[in-house]
Protein backbone atom coordinates (compact mmCIF):
# COMPACT_ATOMS: atom_id res chain seq x y z
CA UNK A 1 0.00 0.00 0.00
CA UNK A 2 1.17 3.09 -0.88
CA UNK A 3 0.19 6.94 0.94
CA UNK A 4 0.35 9.51 -1.32
CA UNK A 5 0.73 12.97 0.26
CA UNK A 6 3.62 15.98 0.14
CA UNK A 7 3.79 16.54 4.53
CA UNK A 8 6.29 15.08 6.05
CA UNK A 9 4.63 13.41 8.89
CA UNK A 10 3.04 11.19 5.42
CA UNK A 11 6.51 9.81 4.80
CA UNK A 12 6.66 8.49 8.29
CA UNK A 13 2.90 7.06 8.01
CA UNK A 14 3.99 5.59 4.73
CA UNK A 15 6.78 3.86 6.14
CA UNK A 16 4.94 2.50 8.99
CA UNK A 17 2.60 1.27 6.06
CA UNK A 18 5.23 -0.63 4.60
CA UNK A 19 4.46 2.01 1.08
CA UNK A 20 6.38 5.39 0.23
CA UNK A 21 4.67 9.30 0.33
CA UNK A 22 4.57 10.36 -3.37
CA UNK A 23 3.29 14.04 -4.08
CA UNK A 24 1.55 15.87 -6.86
CA UNK A 25 2.04 19.45 -7.99
CA UNK A 26 0.18 21.26 -10.76
CA UNK A 27 1.23 24.32 -12.67
CA UNK A 28 2.29 26.38 -15.61
CA UNK A 29 6.35 26.02 -15.25
CA UNK A 30 7.47 24.06 -12.39
CA UNK A 31 11.19 23.71 -13.20
CA UNK A 32 12.55 20.17 -12.12
CA UNK A 33 14.20 21.56 -9.52
CA UNK A 34 10.97 22.83 -7.96
CA UNK A 35 9.73 19.62 -8.28
CA UNK A 36 12.62 17.37 -7.09
CA UNK A 37 12.88 19.82 -3.66
CA UNK A 38 9.63 18.18 -2.31
CA UNK A 39 12.18 14.93 -2.00
CA UNK A 40 13.31 17.31 0.66
CA UNK A 41 10.28 16.98 2.45
CA UNK A 42 9.83 13.06 2.88
CA UNK A 43 8.07 12.76 -1.35
CA UNK A 44 10.13 9.57 -2.84
CA UNK A 45 8.09 10.33 -6.23
CA UNK A 46 6.57 13.61 -7.38
CA UNK A 47 4.23 13.89 -10.45
CA UNK A 48 4.22 17.00 -12.04
CA UNK A 49 1.45 18.07 -14.10
CA UNK A 50 1.39 20.93 -16.02
CA UNK A 51 -1.66 22.97 -15.39
CA UNK A 52 -3.11 26.39 -14.05
CA UNK A 53 -1.83 28.00 -11.26
CA UNK A 54 -3.54 28.07 -7.72
CA UNK A 55 -6.96 26.42 -8.72
CA UNK A 56 -8.22 23.68 -6.78
CA UNK A 57 -10.76 22.01 -9.37
CA UNK A 58 -7.39 20.89 -12.22
CA UNK A 59 -5.45 19.31 -8.62
CA UNK A 60 -8.66 17.32 -8.18
CA UNK A 61 -8.58 16.05 -11.42
CA UNK A 62 -4.40 15.21 -11.60
CA UNK A 63 -5.09 13.59 -8.60
CA UNK A 64 -7.93 11.30 -9.29
CA UNK A 65 -6.34 10.00 -12.17
CA UNK A 66 -2.94 9.35 -10.13
CA UNK A 67 -5.27 8.15 -7.43
CA UNK A 68 -6.83 5.84 -9.57
CA UNK A 69 -3.59 4.50 -12.05
CA UNK A 70 -1.79 3.65 -8.86
CA UNK A 71 -2.08 1.54 -5.90
CA UNK A 72 -3.17 4.33 -3.41
CA UNK A 73 -4.60 4.07 0.34
CA UNK A 74 -4.70 7.43 1.88
CA UNK A 75 -4.26 11.23 0.11
CA UNK A 76 -3.26 13.86 2.59
CA UNK A 77 -3.55 17.29 1.92
CA UNK A 78 -3.02 20.21 4.94
CA UNK A 79 -4.96 22.64 5.97
CA UNK A 80 -6.26 26.00 4.04
CA UNK A 81 -8.86 26.88 1.51
CA UNK A 82 -7.55 24.99 -1.44
CA UNK A 83 -6.61 21.77 1.03
CA UNK A 84 -10.13 21.52 1.94
CA UNK A 85 -11.52 22.75 -1.53
CA UNK A 86 -9.29 19.96 -3.35
CA UNK A 87 -9.65 17.38 -0.93
CA UNK A 88 -13.02 17.53 -0.56
CA UNK A 89 -13.70 17.76 -4.30
CA UNK A 90 -11.43 14.83 -4.75
CA UNK A 91 -13.78 12.91 -2.08
CA UNK A 92 -16.45 13.35 -4.44
CA UNK A 93 -14.58 12.33 -7.39
CA UNK A 94 -13.47 9.01 -6.06
CA UNK A 95 -16.62 8.33 -3.41
CA UNK A 96 -13.99 8.24 -0.87
CA UNK A 97 -13.93 9.02 2.81
CA UNK A 98 -13.00 12.40 4.34
CA UNK A 99 -12.46 13.87 6.81
CA UNK A 100 -11.09 17.63 7.83
CA UNK A 101 -9.69 19.70 10.34
CA UNK A 102 -8.14 16.51 11.54
CA UNK A 103 -5.21 17.04 14.03
CA UNK A 104 -3.30 13.86 14.02
CA UNK A 105 -3.12 10.73 12.49
CA UNK A 106 -1.34 7.47 13.50
CA UNK A 107 -1.67 4.06 12.14
CA UNK A 108 -3.45 0.82 13.66
CA UNK A 109 -3.80 -2.10 12.37
CA UNK A 110 -2.03 -1.09 9.24
CA UNK A 111 -4.19 1.34 8.40
CA UNK A 112 -4.38 5.18 9.21
CA UNK A 113 -6.36 6.77 12.09
CA UNK A 114 -7.28 10.43 11.93
CA UNK A 115 -7.95 12.38 15.31
CA UNK A 116 -10.24 15.45 14.35
CA UNK A 117 -11.62 17.39 17.46
CA UNK A 118 -15.56 17.65 17.80
CA UNK A 119 -18.40 19.63 19.80
CA UNK A 120 -16.19 22.87 20.13
CA UNK A 121 -13.20 20.91 20.53
CA UNK A 122 -13.98 19.55 23.74
CA UNK A 123 -13.34 16.05 22.67
CA UNK A 124 -11.57 14.13 20.00
CA UNK A 125 -13.25 11.80 17.38
CA UNK A 126 -11.06 8.70 16.09
CA UNK A 127 -11.98 8.60 12.45
CA UNK A 128 -11.47 4.91 10.68
CA UNK A 129 -12.38 4.47 6.67
CA UNK A 130 -14.21 1.64 5.20
CA UNK A 131 -13.39 3.04 1.97
CA UNK A 132 -10.68 2.05 -0.40
CA UNK A 133 -9.38 5.43 -0.06
CA UNK A 134 -9.23 7.82 2.59
CA UNK A 135 -8.66 11.37 2.53
CA UNK A 136 -7.25 13.47 5.26
CA UNK A 137 -7.46 17.55 5.85
CA UNK A 138 -5.31 18.53 8.06
CA UNK A 139 -6.23 21.50 10.21
CA UNK A 140 -4.66 24.91 9.96
CA UNK A 141 -1.09 24.49 10.91
CA UNK A 142 -1.63 21.75 13.11
CA UNK A 143 1.19 19.68 11.51
CA UNK A 144 4.76 20.92 11.47
CA UNK A 145 6.40 21.30 7.89
CA UNK A 146 10.00 19.75 8.46
CA UNK A 147 13.02 19.19 6.02
CA UNK A 148 14.24 15.56 6.20
CA UNK A 149 16.48 15.61 3.31
CA UNK A 150 15.72 12.90 1.16
CA UNK A 151 15.25 13.09 -2.61
CA UNK A 152 12.61 12.29 -5.21
CA UNK A 153 12.36 10.99 -8.93
CA UNK A 154 10.17 13.59 -10.95
CA UNK A 155 7.23 12.26 -13.47
CA UNK A 156 5.52 14.15 -16.03
CA UNK A 157 2.13 13.38 -16.03
CA UNK A 158 -0.49 14.15 -18.65
CA UNK A 159 -3.76 15.26 -17.11
CA UNK A 160 -6.92 15.74 -19.46
CA UNK A 161 -8.89 18.79 -17.30
CA UNK A 162 -12.25 18.44 -16.94
CA UNK A 163 -14.17 21.40 -18.77
CA UNK A 164 -15.41 22.97 -15.95
CA UNK A 165 -12.14 22.95 -14.68
CA UNK A 166 -10.35 25.40 -16.26
CA UNK A 167 -13.14 28.27 -16.30
CA UNK A 168 -11.75 29.97 -13.35
CA UNK A 169 -7.97 32.16 -13.71
CA UNK A 170 -6.48 33.13 -11.11
CA UNK A 171 -6.00 36.71 -11.73
CA UNK A 172 -3.68 38.26 -8.77
CA UNK A 173 -2.37 37.04 -5.33
CA UNK A 174 -2.81 39.02 -2.31
CA UNK A 175 -2.59 38.63 1.56
CA UNK A 176 -5.17 39.20 3.88
CA UNK A 177 -5.20 42.11 5.80
CA UNK A 178 -2.19 42.15 8.55
CA UNK A 179 -0.94 39.43 7.14
CA UNK A 180 2.75 41.61 7.30
CA UNK A 181 1.50 42.02 10.98
CA UNK A 182 4.63 41.46 13.78
CA UNK A 183 2.75 40.21 16.35
CA UNK A 184 5.80 38.95 17.94
CA UNK A 185 8.05 41.86 18.44
CA UNK A 186 5.30 44.01 19.87
CA UNK A 187 5.10 45.05 23.04
CA UNK A 188 1.46 45.89 23.83
CA UNK A 189 -1.36 43.51 21.86
CA UNK A 190 -4.90 43.93 21.73
CA UNK A 191 -6.02 40.23 21.08
CA UNK A 192 -10.08 39.46 19.88
CA UNK A 193 -11.70 36.68 20.55
CA UNK A 194 -15.03 35.18 19.29
CA UNK A 195 -16.60 37.69 21.82
CA UNK A 196 -16.08 40.34 19.23
CA UNK A 197 -18.82 39.03 17.49
CA UNK A 198 -17.81 39.17 13.70
CA UNK A 199 -14.79 40.55 11.83
CA UNK A 200 -15.96 43.79 12.23
CA UNK A 201 -15.55 43.34 16.07
CA UNK A 202 -11.85 44.14 15.18
CA UNK A 203 -12.90 47.49 14.49
CA UNK A 204 -12.54 48.10 18.71
CA UNK A 205 -9.10 46.54 19.07
CA UNK A 206 -7.73 47.97 15.66
CA UNK A 207 -8.39 51.45 17.59
CA UNK A 208 -7.59 50.57 20.58
CA UNK A 209 -3.78 49.13 19.35
CA UNK A 210 -3.63 52.40 16.84
CA UNK A 211 -4.39 54.98 20.28
CA UNK A 212 -1.38 52.61 22.06
CA UNK A 213 1.19 53.60 19.09
CA UNK A 214 3.65 51.90 17.21
CA UNK A 215 5.02 49.36 19.41
CA UNK A 216 1.52 47.98 19.53
CA UNK A 217 -0.51 44.88 17.35
CA UNK A 218 -3.76 43.48 16.78
CA UNK A 219 -4.01 39.89 17.69
CA UNK A 220 -6.67 36.69 17.69
CA UNK A 221 -7.62 33.55 18.95
CA UNK A 222 -7.92 30.54 16.47
CA UNK A 223 -11.29 30.47 16.26
CA UNK A 224 -11.85 34.05 15.25
CA UNK A 225 -9.19 32.75 12.33
CA UNK A 226 -10.78 29.60 11.32
CA UNK A 227 -14.18 31.69 10.99
CA UNK A 228 -12.58 33.61 8.41
CA UNK A 229 -12.39 37.36 10.92
CA UNK A 230 -8.63 37.90 11.10
CA UNK A 231 -5.52 36.30 9.26
CA UNK A 232 -3.71 33.45 10.12
CA UNK A 233 -0.46 35.43 11.00
CA UNK A 234 -2.22 37.08 14.27
CA UNK A 235 -3.18 34.01 15.56
CA UNK A 236 -1.93 33.67 19.23
CA UNK A 237 -1.28 29.76 20.63
CA UNK A 238 -0.64 26.09 20.37
CA UNK A 239 -1.19 26.14 16.49
CA UNK A 240 0.08 29.88 16.26
CA UNK A 241 2.62 31.83 17.55
CA UNK A 242 3.79 32.66 21.35
CA UNK A 243 3.99 36.04 22.39
CA UNK A 244 5.55 37.50 25.52
CA UNK A 245 4.25 41.05 24.95
CA UNK A 246 4.42 43.88 28.02
CA UNK A 247 0.70 44.37 27.99
CA UNK A 248 -1.19 41.51 26.31
CA UNK A 249 -5.42 42.64 26.17
CA UNK A 250 -7.60 39.82 25.78
CA UNK A 251 -11.26 41.19 24.81
CA UNK A 252 -13.87 38.19 24.27
CA UNK A 253 -11.36 35.19 24.58
CA UNK A 254 -12.21 32.53 26.88
CA UNK A 255 -9.03 31.19 27.51
CA UNK A 256 -8.83 28.09 26.34
CA UNK A 257 -5.45 26.14 27.02
CA UNK A 258 -4.33 25.88 23.84
CA UNK A 259 -4.70 29.58 23.50
CA UNK A 260 -3.14 30.30 27.00
CA UNK A 261 -0.21 28.56 25.86
CA UNK A 262 1.20 30.80 23.62
CA UNK A 263 0.49 33.74 25.81
CA UNK A 264 0.74 33.02 29.26
CA UNK A 265 4.41 34.83 29.19
CA UNK A 266 3.63 37.91 28.79
CA UNK A 267 4.08 40.41 31.62
CA UNK A 268 1.25 41.54 32.35
CA UNK A 269 -2.23 40.09 31.08
CA UNK A 270 -6.06 41.91 31.36
CA UNK A 271 -8.92 40.68 30.64
CA UNK A 272 -12.52 41.60 29.34
CA UNK A 273 -15.34 39.09 29.07
CA UNK A 274 -18.62 39.03 29.90
CA UNK A 275 -18.76 35.93 32.18
CA UNK A 276 -17.32 36.17 35.55
CA UNK A 277 -16.50 32.37 35.32
CA UNK A 278 -13.75 32.44 31.89
CA UNK A 279 -11.29 30.90 32.38
CA UNK A 280 -9.39 33.46 30.70
CA UNK A 281 -9.75 35.43 34.43
CA UNK A 282 -7.93 32.56 36.50
CA UNK A 283 -4.28 33.29 34.74
CA UNK A 284 -5.36 37.40 34.06
CA UNK A 285 -3.53 40.01 36.38
CA UNK A 286 -6.50 42.42 35.67
CA UNK A 287 -9.67 41.43 35.04
CA UNK A 288 -12.91 43.63 33.61
CA UNK A 289 -16.09 41.61 33.83
CA UNK A 290 -18.41 43.49 31.17
CA UNK A 291 -19.19 44.10 27.66
CA UNK A 292 -16.14 44.70 25.24
CA UNK A 293 -18.45 46.70 23.29
CA UNK A 294 -18.54 49.34 25.90
CA UNK A 295 -15.70 48.63 27.45
CA UNK A 296 -12.89 48.87 24.40
CA UNK A 297 -13.92 52.17 22.83
CA UNK A 298 -14.12 53.63 26.37
CA UNK A 299 -10.78 52.33 27.18
CA UNK A 300 -9.59 53.84 23.57
CA UNK A 301 -10.76 57.30 24.57
CA UNK A 302 -8.80 56.42 28.01
CA UNK A 303 -5.64 55.80 26.33
CA UNK A 304 -6.01 58.79 23.58
CA UNK A 305 -7.15 61.39 26.61
CA UNK A 306 -3.31 59.65 28.21
CA UNK A 307 -1.62 60.70 25.41
CA UNK A 308 -2.90 63.94 24.67
CA UNK A 309 -4.11 63.16 21.09
C1 LIG B 1 -5.32 21.02 18.58
C2 LIG B 1 -5.89 22.36 18.89
C3 LIG B 1 -5.12 23.47 18.70
C4 LIG B 1 -5.63 24.74 19.00
N1 LIG B 1 -4.83 25.83 18.84
C5 LIG B 1 -5.29 27.03 19.21
C6 LIG B 1 -4.44 28.18 19.13
O1 LIG B 1 -3.31 28.13 18.68
N2 LIG B 1 -4.94 29.38 19.54
C7 LIG B 1 -6.22 29.52 20.02
O2 LIG B 1 -6.60 30.64 20.37
N3 LIG B 1 -7.03 28.45 20.08
C8 LIG B 1 -6.60 27.22 19.68
N4 LIG B 1 -7.46 26.16 19.72
C9 LIG B 1 -8.89 26.43 19.98
C10 LIG B 1 -9.21 26.61 21.45
O3 LIG B 1 -9.47 25.36 22.05
C11 LIG B 1 -10.48 27.49 21.60
O4 LIG B 1 -11.53 26.91 20.86
C12 LIG B 1 -10.29 28.94 21.13
O5 LIG B 1 -9.14 29.50 21.71
C13 LIG B 1 -11.52 29.76 21.58
O6 LIG B 1 -11.43 31.04 21.04
P1 LIG B 1 -12.21 32.27 21.68
O7 LIG B 1 -11.74 32.46 23.07
O8 LIG B 1 -12.09 33.38 20.70
O9 LIG B 1 -13.74 31.79 21.61
P2 LIG B 1 -14.71 31.27 22.74
O10 LIG B 1 -14.14 30.14 23.48
O11 LIG B 1 -16.02 31.08 22.08
O12 LIG B 1 -14.83 32.50 23.77
C14 LIG B 1 -15.48 33.69 23.49
C15 LIG B 1 -15.54 34.46 24.79
O13 LIG B 1 -16.08 35.73 24.53
C16 LIG B 1 -16.89 36.11 25.63
N5 LIG B 1 -17.83 37.12 25.14
C17 LIG B 1 -18.86 36.98 24.28
N6 LIG B 1 -19.44 38.16 24.02
C18 LIG B 1 -18.78 39.09 24.76
C19 LIG B 1 -18.92 40.49 24.93
N7 LIG B 1 -19.86 41.20 24.26
N8 LIG B 1 -18.08 41.13 25.77
C20 LIG B 1 -17.13 40.42 26.44
N9 LIG B 1 -16.94 39.09 26.33
C21 LIG B 1 -17.74 38.42 25.47
C22 LIG B 1 -17.56 34.81 26.06
O14 LIG B 1 -17.98 34.89 27.42
C23 LIG B 1 -16.43 33.80 25.85
O15 LIG B 1 -15.69 33.59 27.03
C24 LIG B 1 -6.96 24.89 19.46
C25 LIG B 1 -7.73 23.75 19.64
C26 LIG B 1 -7.21 22.50 19.37
C27 LIG B 1 -8.05 21.29 19.60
Amino acid sequence: MTAWASPPSCAALAAQLGGEAHAVIVGSSVSDEAAASLGEYGATKVYRVNGPDGLAQPVVDAAAQIVASGDYGYVLFGGGLLGFEIGAGLAARLGAGVVMEVTAVRVEDGKLVAERPILGDTAISQVHFRSDVGIIIGRLNAFEIKQTGGTATVEDVSVEFSPFSTQATVVTRGEQRGADIDIEGAAILVAGGRGLGNADGFKLCDDLAAAFGSTSAVAATRAVVDAGWFPYAGQIGQTGKTVAPKLYLAAGISGAIQHKVGMQNSENIVAINKDANAPIFEFSDLGIVGDLNKILPKLTEAVKAKKGS
